[in-house]
């Protein structure tokens, strides 16, 4: 056998000059030695494994000892690379010593047609229709929106490493998958990722995406046509069913109803659900108790508001994007001034790249304060120091009068720097201005708190909280 193999290789060798671009057929020797292998390793790996991973691997050129095999998805290709091609080009090695590499090639519908039964084919033709049904219902999505354009951060680690595990999983890891934040968070962006992503990993399954108000509208569209037998049809056909901004079904009883049912066949069939609310499950007034229990069965990830770290991350991001050139300082005021929402974050980014490019200037943080004047004096909405104090010693049981004390035990010390912290970003106040209203301290003293406490923000869940908490109480 090892003369055949070297002799195939050889031959091939002298007879193109294109050596590489070629593949070279396998000789029937190396194919049977490949079903051979192919079939010991459902035997090794088990059932489940084998008809998820390695059933697809088909082998199409044999050249210099390695075998080359393909699959029909780089995600496949790279799963098998990670865990199983070591073992594998073993198996193969055992058989023939030659063998030294087995190469994992994409080859688009790897799967030959001809291996079908006849009930895959009748399958395949059956998600044909439905393809073109689910196409037609589900929305386009942003082509910005993707895992790669997405900046993680302690906010949203969670509801991004449920969202990654939805799409690298073999089988459904949690249903629902429900995600919910303020307007603005990412929501939507996590959703088109889930979406794109499962699209590219995983091209067999079906994903449909759409908002629950188009939900409804296309479940009215249906009654009124006397066609819901098709919509449900179409809806209880595909693998993964992403629904956005759920809240949206509230009081609106049959189409809950509806997608109450839709939601449970699915489920039965073990086909991934991820829903998206502004909300949690249980805070969603106007959705039926049965459904709100539902919705909250399988993994609940929630966004919070961004940190400092995260929205300058976005903006460095963004920056990157659109090539353009924007001092460090001006993001770091914009990270700390623009706290709302990352839309508006980003808005506030485009409008000083626009007027930049239209103006022929460069940006600086003068012209950013100029452009961003109306954005930025709604976010400062007249907050004063006294209040911003008042508030936080509120919070934390202590007196006003301990703000500016001098008193330096933690218990005093960190709620100070709390409300240092949320005076430089809720005000327009100088670092010394800001010194000056808590007890005449140093404005290095200011900048130590503001950097302390946004690193604290970071590590320390509590008080983040706190400072979200006061934060809202303030501005909301
Ligand atoms: P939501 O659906 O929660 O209201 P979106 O998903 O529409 O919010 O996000 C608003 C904007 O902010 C979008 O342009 C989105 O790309 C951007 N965005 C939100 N979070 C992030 C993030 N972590 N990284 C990059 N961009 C983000
Ligand atoms: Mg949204």
């Amino acid at each position: 056998m090892p003369e055949v193999v070297g002799k195939s290789s050889v031959q091939s060798k002298a007879g193109s000059a294109n050596l590489e671009a070629m593949p070279l057929e396998p000789t029937p020797e190396i194919q049977s030695l490949w079903n051979d292998v192919h079939a010991a390793m459902r035997k090794e790996f088990g059932e489940a494994i084998f008809r998820s991973w390695l059933k697809p691997l088909t082998l199409r050129a044999y050249y210099h000892g390695t075998m080359e095999v393909s699959v029909p998805t780089r995600f496949m290709r790279d799963w098998i690379h990670t865990h199983y091609a070591e073992r594998i080009t073993q198996m193969c090695a055992a058989e023939n010593p030659e063998i030294r590499r087995v190469q994992i090639v994409v080859v688009q519908n790897a799967i030959s047609p001809d291996s079908e039964s006849d009930s895959e084919s009748a399958e395949r033709k059956a998600n044909q229709n439905n393809r073109e049904g689910v196409a037609s219902i589900s929305s386009p999505l942003d082509p910005r929106f993707t895992f790669e354009g997405f900046v993680v951060g302690k906010p949203n680690a969670l509801a991004h490493a449920a969202a990654r595990r939805v799409v690298e999983s073999m089988s459904v890891p949690f249903n629902p998958l429900f995600l919910y934040g303020g307007v603005g968070l990412g929501k939507t962006h996590l959703m088109h990722a889930i979406a794109w992503s499962m699209q590219e990993n995983w091209p067999d399954r079906l994903v449909m995406y759409l908002s629950a108000e188009k939900f409804m509208y296309q479940f009215v569209k249906a009654l009124r046509a006397n066609d819901t037998m098709n919509f449900k049809d179409q809806f209880r056909s595909v693998d993964v069913l992403i629904i956005d901004d759920i809240q949206f079904i509230a009081g609106k009883e049959s189409t809950q109803e509806e997608f109450f049912h839709t939601f449970n066949a699915l489920v039965d069939q073990n086909k991934q659900i991820v829903i998206s609310a502004d909300r949690a499950p249980s805070d969603l007034a106007g959705i039926d108790e049965r459904l709100r229990s539902r919705l909250a069965w399988g993994l609940v990830a929630d966004i919070h508001p961004s940190s400092y770290d995260l929205r300058l991350g976005i903006l460095e991001s963004k920056r990157e994007r659109l090539g353009a050139s924007v001092p460090d300082s001006v993001l770091e005021f914009l990270a700390l001034k623009v706290t709302s929402n990352i839309r508006e974050l980003e808005g506030a980014l485009n409008r000083i790249v626009a007027h930049a490019e239209v103006a022929k200037q460069d940006i600086t943080l003068e012209s950013t304060q100029e452009v961003l004047q109306d954005l930025l004096r709604a976010h400062d909405r007249k907050i004063t120091i006294d209040e911003i104090q008042r508030k936080v010693a509120e919070h934390y049981n202590l007196r006003v009068s301990d703000m500016h004390s001098a008193r330096r035990a933690r218990n005093v010390a960190r709620p100070r720097q709390v409300a240092m912290y949320l005076a430089k970003i809720l005000t327009s106040r100088s670092l010394p201005e800001i010194g000056r209203k808590f007890g005449g301290r140093d404005h290095t003293t200011v900048m130590h708190a503001i950097r302390k406490i946004e690193q604290l923000m970071n590590e320390d869940a509590q008080i983040a909280q706190d400072v979200e908490v006061v934060r809202r109480a303030l501005t909301g």
